[in-house]
């Protein structure tokens, strides 16, 4: 055995997405797990929860003293350039190997930036990580790079990894349960996991990079055995399960099996999906979802404009979506939509449209992010040639001569504020209490840890309301 002690890291040590680290780091687990039975030992660190090694010298402490292989996950664009700096101030003396879809993408600048990483292992990473550890010759190692003498080695590409093979993430590698928390209290005493069901989506939308690694490998989709699927959810002890599969519920008579099992076995938990709006197509299928604990359902909606749908490929059209949330809405669902504003001839009016759709399709909760384009992405191309338009090195966030990202800033916030307004907060939480996602004792937790936008409106709101009163 080559490594007695391997550290698989986490280094963000706030979230870089909305979900306020409350779910855990899938990809990292996947890998902590794969290489767990090839080394003497393996420690999982995810420094959101672990103070005392946000500090890059205690870590390194901790490091030079247990530590000789470091296995790094860099998963975002936000805060890159600090976790660079981070990764470069741990010690020099471990191999330090590092993956993740944002180290895909950055292998060049990794390398320049952090002199102490020697191999970076380039998409899917649960075989690759297997023949470094059992010590194959970096060179016969499909999908890595890594330094020899003074340059940069790019091996071939990887075949994406057979998921039925690959083990689910064992939990008893955790340090800690994750909950709900904001500002470091913790908010609710729920706790979160999630589980892959399957990876891929058979759908081609043009913005969507999900399906795709940052080496433009499209990933066929693939279920996993509803068996091993409904073994790991059984083993599961936390109150609320995310599926992260980027379209749930794509092969619909499987979902229905899976909410059967979840009945049959007697699961008690919450379940939050991605999906599309073709799910309202199939009733039977929700209602099952409803029995089976489906609570959240995230929508990718994407835009109120058929020609802006149209130019996405998204597969549907205004009028299906009001279609589609008429079914939506007589269900028991907390749902939110994921909106993209920015888009190729889209004007600020139709940008701020986004809420006022919104509400008439009585969506619960929105999300709203400016058009990105990734390093592969289909829509770099159709970016880069049409005039007037161009995207950021560092977060590839499309901007126009028209619009900069400052007056997409101040778009977002109007889209925000015509959204949450007073009455919208009021059926967002009616809803959460409907659905009985939170005791009445965590509900002050809920409210004293209100994220600035929802202070914002109320803030908003109580102004308005002032200066009617002093017009009056
Ligand atoms: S349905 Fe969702 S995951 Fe699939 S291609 Fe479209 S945006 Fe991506």
């Amino acid at each position: 055995m080559k490594y007695q002690h391997a550290l698989a890291l986490n280094p963000y040590a706030r979230d870089s997405t909305a979900t306020m680290g409350v779910f855990p780091s899938t990809g990292l687990e996947y890998i902590a797990t794969n290489m767990k039975d090839l080394v003497g030992k393996v420690t999982l660190l995810d420094l959101r929860y672990e103070p005392e090694y946000q500090d890059a010298e205690a870590l390194s402490g901790f490091i030079r003293k247990e530590i000789d292989l470091l296995c790094i996950s860099i998963t975002w664009s936000s805060q890159f350039s600090a976790i660079c700096d981070f990764i470069a101030g741990l010690p020099d003396e471990v191999t330090t190997v590092v993956g993740g879809n944002k180290a895909t993408a950055e292998v060049e600048t990794i390398f320049e930036r952090c002199p102490n990483v020697d191999i970076i292992v380039r998409g899917e990473g649960e075989d690759t990580i297997k023949d470094i550890v059992n010590d194959l010759p970096l060179k016969d190692i499909q999908g890595l790079s890594y330094r020899e003498n003074g340059k940069i080695i790019h091996n071939a590409n990887r075949d994406l990894p057979d998921i039925l093979h690959v083990p689910y993430p064992d939990r008893s590698l955790r340090r800690h349960p994750y909950r709900w928390t904001q500002n470091g209290v913790q908010v609710s005493n729920l706790t979160f996991d999630t589980v892959l069901a399957s990876r891929g989506c058979p759908f081609n939308c043009r913005f969507c990079t999900f399906n795709l690694n940052p080496l433009g490998q499209k990933r066929k989709y693939v279920e996993r055995q509803l068996e091993s699927v409904v073994e790991e959810i059984k083993g599961i002890t936390a109150d609320v399960i995310m599926f992260s599969d980027d379209n749930f519920f794509t092969n619909p008579e499987r979902s229905k099996l899976l909410c059967d099992q979840i009945i049959a076995n007697g699961i008690k938990k919450s379940f939050i999906v991605q999906t599309r709006i073709e799910i309202t197509r199939d009733e039977e299928l929700l209602k099952k979802t409803e029995q089976a604990g489906f609570k959240i359902f995230l929508v990718g909606v994407e835009s109120p404009h058929d020609k802006i749908l149209k130019h996405f490929n998204k597969g549907f059209n205004q009028s299906q979506i009001r279609e589609a949330f008429k079914i939506f809405n007589k269900y028991n669902i907390f749902i939110h939509g994921y909106f993209i504003y920015g888009n190729i001839g889209e004007t600020e009016e139709e940008m701020v449209y986004i809420a006022q759709f919104a509400k008439e399709l009585k969506l619960d909760s929105i999300s709203f992010q400016k058009l990105r384009v990734d390093k592969f992405s289909p829509l770099k191309e159709v970016i880069e040639n049409t005039p007037g338009y161009h995207y950021t090195a560092s977060h590839g966030s499309v901007y126009s001569d028209r619009y900069s990202i400052k007056d997409l800033k101040r778009i977002r916030n109007r889209i925000r504020f015509k959204f949450y307004t007073l009455p919208q907060l009021g059926r967002l939480f009616r809803k959460i209490y409907r659905l009985h996602m939170i005791s009445d004792r965590e509900w002050l937790g809920v409210f004293m840890a209100l994220p600035g936008i929802l202070i914002d409106a109320l803030k908003k709101e109580f102004k308005k309301t002032r200066k009617r009163k002093l017009t009056k």
